[in-house]
């Protein structure tokens, strides 16, 4: 059995996350960490979670806690990670792993040098759409993958627009929220690492301090392949998408870039067009099931601390780029 502490009382943990750890045979939630004791409190017995620290030390202090979920906002996720990973305890964190590349790097090389696993939460390469696609390119069917389009615009609903929307302290804007799931989506889907990147970004009502709301971009992988992507918390109407288009055929995902287990996939050559049989599943469920392994088979999680790592370098490659008008080469893990 895997013992989880939960670190932020958050949305998502509240939504997706805590609810998929309970859905493990083997594994449960144990306790959760709020910086506010009141609020914790509700959290932890609407949620059914036996114990509430009023701190992230005195969760890290449990003893009986074998791995941690940080959902905490994004400027505070490197100073839990590494608080947890000195205390052996593996770690499970939400994206972006940080605001820095160093930061970032810092914590996969502290969870090596403790031998536990650590884990980045990104959902899409869960979803069993990505993953039909992901074979469908692997198998040749599509031949060369030429270009590929992500359209993840949303609209980011009313309880979320906080910190995400006005504190780019704590790593709001869209490219931090959004820009990293599409980096880690392609990367997953193409087997392939971004290598330089252009964007423009606009801030269109809702970003405000600064932030941007929404960007276009272009993207090239190592192998040739060039990807634009739109991502947006301003779009209330849009369908997201993901499709790759090869030099045999094209590959159209429809409303798949959401946390839902939904979408459809298209395999579109000629005249011909074919929809993938798609048998969907949970994504937060599939990522706390492989994380479980993976701390049982001393293996590697669904999306890895280094895949947050590459994640973070392109977002960041991607604002310096909307920032300075210039193509960015993007950074190694
Ligand atoms: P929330 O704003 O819901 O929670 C973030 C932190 O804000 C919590 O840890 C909590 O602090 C504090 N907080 C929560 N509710 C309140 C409140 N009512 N009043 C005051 N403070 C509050 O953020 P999200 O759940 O949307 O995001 C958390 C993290 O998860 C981010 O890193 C985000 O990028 C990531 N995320 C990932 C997703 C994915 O699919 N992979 C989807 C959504 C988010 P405390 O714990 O101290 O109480």
């Amino acid at each position: 059995m895997v013992l989880w502490g939960v670190i932020g009382a958050s949305t998502i943990g509240r939504d997706w996350m805590v609810p998929a750890i309970s859905a493990q045979p083997d594994s449960r939630v144990a306790a959760v960490a709020s910086s506010d004791p009141e609020r914790g409190r509700r959290y932890a017995e609407e949620l059914n979670i036996p114990k509430a620290y009023s701190s992230v030390g005195d969760l890290i202090a449990d003893a009986t806690l074998d791995a941690v979920y940080i959902s905490t906002t994004n400027e505070s996720h490197e100073q839990h990670a590494l608080t947890a990973i000195s205390a052996g305890k593996h770690v499970l964190c939400e994206k972006p792993l940080a605001l820095s590349l160093d930061s970032a790097r810092a914590m996969v090389a502290a969870a090596a040098a403790a031998g536990v696993v650590m884990g980045t939460n990104h959902h899409l390469r869960n979803a069993a759409t990505h993953r039909r696609m992901r074979d469908v390119i692997q198998s040749g069917t599509i031949g060369r993958p030429l270009a590929a389009r992500v359209f993840h615009a949303v609209y980011l609903p009313p309880h979320l627009q906080s910190w995400r929307i006005d504190r780019p302290d704590a790593g709001g804007g869209v490219i931090l929220d959004i820009t990293v799931h599409d980096a880690d989506t392609l990367r997953f889907a193409l087997s392939d690492e971004v290598v330089e990147v252009t964007a423009m970004t606009a801030s269109q009502g809702m970003g405000r301090a600064g932030l941007e709301d929404g960007v276009m971009g272009v993207m090239r992988f190592e192998k040739g392949t060039i990807a634009q992507f739109h991502d947006a918390f301003t779009a209330p109407h849009a369908y997201t998408g993901f499709e790759v288009h090869g030099t045999e055929g094209s590959l159209y995902g429809r409303d798949v870039m959401t946390q839902r287990p939904t979408g459809t996939v298209t395999l579109r050559r000629g005249d011909s067009e074919e929809e993938i049989a798609i048998e969907h599943e949970n994504l937060y469920e599939r990522s706390v099931r492989c994380f479980n392994e993976a701390i049982r088979d001393k293996a590697e999680p669904a999306a890895s601390g280094v895949d947050g790592v590459r994640s973070l370098a392109v977002a960041l490659a991607v604002r310096e780029s909307a920032g300075t008008g210039r193509t960015v080469r993007v950074a190694g893990a």
